[in-house]
């Protein structure tokens, strides 16, 4: 599984059981996001060298899942370190890299 995909997968995790109860699998609507999530990763025409997404020049998300993806984000991002430090730190040295090259 694509490293994007796996830290929204488990935001989508956090989020959901926080707000919809979910134990171990999300609820249909969050696996629904989750399944739409993938598809536009592996849509998405950076392919592996792409910027995490929410700092990603195309807008691929429809509104009305980009506007979902966002809240899960804004909940679940804070929570990444202690939940999954590993992916946090990652997604962090991606998020840094990209901002690097984009401001020379
Ligand atoms: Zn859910």
């Amino acid at each position: 599984m694509n490293l994007e995909l796996k830290t929204i997968a488990a935001m989508i995790a956090i989020y959901c059981r926080a707000h919809h109860g979910a134990r171990s699998e999300p609820c249909a609507e969050c696996a629904e996001l989750l399944d739409y999530a993938a598809s536009r990763v592996a849509k998405c025409p950076f392919g592996v060298d792409k910027p995490v997404c929410n700092q990603c020049e195309v807008h691929c998300y429809a509104p009305e899942k980009r506007a979902r993806v966002q809240e899960v984000m804004r909940y679940a991002g804070p929570r990444m370190p202690t939940r999954h430090p590993v992916l946090a730190i990652r997604h962090l040295i991606r998020s840094k890299r990209y901002m690097g090259t984009r401001s020379k």
